[in-house]
């Protein structure tokens, strides 16, 4: 449930309510507006308890949270969260463009095209070095030399990177590394690596499993955040449907649901969501026209000899282009809502 403080409600009687809810079992989170203090308490909610806080001094108001996620919801939180990511942030007006090839091949390889891909424009970087294969067969990663190829790549891009974290035995090597700890679809519901989770201080880009409900998706949100890490990116990759013509069917229609369900940002990967390449730029388009915060592509060199995902990957040069149509689409979007125009 919310309690709403009265405006102007001191230090005490805010002091009164956090104790009260904290010996009735409830979990307590304190959001303190430029106006009024807002008090979120997780717990057994019942009339009784309702009306008890109501007759405390300085509430004006308590409302129940009718949502199984409370910490996620736009009802707890109404302004839309954003998250610093160096001098970036993800949930404003911007339109975060992450990029790279799904994993982290070699140095040189990726030295170069975290290059190609700075000067294209992209905002961040991406690139797997623990990889989770639906064939134990499959190339597996590079490992701790992919993550320290990231880093390289970082001091010399200046831009952040995204890496995937599958393991909750090393989060915090993950954490030393990458700027965002993305979970992977196949571990959306790793309750015990998203409980790791919220012990870091990296925001955490997760990925919708390819069979969960926006419900289930917004639950494992809320395990990360419950746990004590509230910067978390939902990203939306496709799931599974009967559709056999792409490799996932990709919901663009999560975006708005999500952002009237949640505060949270959310971005879009197409890569994944589609399959094909040829499908990454009219997804981005739509994506983008949706609502989303950013998407996240793969760029690979030589599509045709990446060891993963290669027939979703972009060429660089089709990169360039795709960034190009998204800043403008983005500009004429903010221009047909009347909104200042923000240059990235
Ligand atoms: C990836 O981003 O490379 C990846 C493995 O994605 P997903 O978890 O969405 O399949
Ligand atoms: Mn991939």
């Amino acid at each position: 449930m919310i309690i709403v403080m009265e405006k102007n409600a001191g230090h005490e009687k805010i002091g009164q309510v956090t104790s009260k809810l904290e010996s009735k079992g409830f979990q307590v989170h304190l959001s303190e507006g430029v106006e009024r203090t807002i008090i979120g308490g997780i717990g057994q909610r019942t009339q009784e308890v309702i009306e008890l806080f109501e007759s405390l001094p300085g509430v004006e108001k308590v409302v129940p949270i009718l949502n199984p996620f409370k910490l996620a919801s736009r009802e707890f939180k109404q302004e839309t969260t954003t998250i610093q990511v160096d001098n970036q942030s993800i949930g404003d007006l911007n339109v975060q463009i992450i990029a790279g090839p799904c994993a982290v091949e070699g140095r040189d390889e990726y030295l170069e095209v975290a290059q190609m891909l700075k000067e294209a424009g992209a905002t961040m970087l991406r690139g797997g070095a623990f990889k989770p294969r639906t064939s134990p067969y499959s190339f597996q990663g590079l490992e701790r030399e992919g993550l320290e190829i990231l880093k390289e790549a970082k001091e010399i891009t200046g831009l952040p990177v995204v890496t995937e974290i599958v393991d909750p035995r090393i989060v915090d090597m993950i954490a030393d590394f990458a700027d965002i700890l993305q979970v992977g679809a196949r571990n959306m519901q790793n309750f015990f690596l998203l409980k790791e989770l919220g012990r870091v201080k990296k925001p955490v880009l997760l990925k919708r499993g390819p069979s969960a409900t926006i419900e289930e998706w917004i639950m494992a949100a809320e395990y990360i955040m419950s746990s004590g890490n509230k910067n978390v990116i939902l990203c939306e990759r496709g799931i599974r449907t009967f559709e056999k013509h792409t490799r996932n069917t990709l919901d663009i229609s999560a975006v708005p649901i999500i952002k009237q369900l949640t505060h949270l940002p959310i971005i879009v990967d197409p890569s994944h969501g589609t399959g094909k390449w040829e499908l990454v730029e009219p997804m981005t388009l739509a994506a983008v026209a949706a609502g989303c915060d950013g998407v996240m592509v793969e760029v690979h060199q030589n599509p045709s000899e990446a060891l993963s995902d290669g027939p979703q990957s972009l060429k660089p040069n089709n990169f360039n282009n795709l960034v190009k149509k998204v800043n403008n689409l983005r500009i004429a979007l903010q221009a047909s809502k009347g909104e200042s125009v923000v240059e990235v």
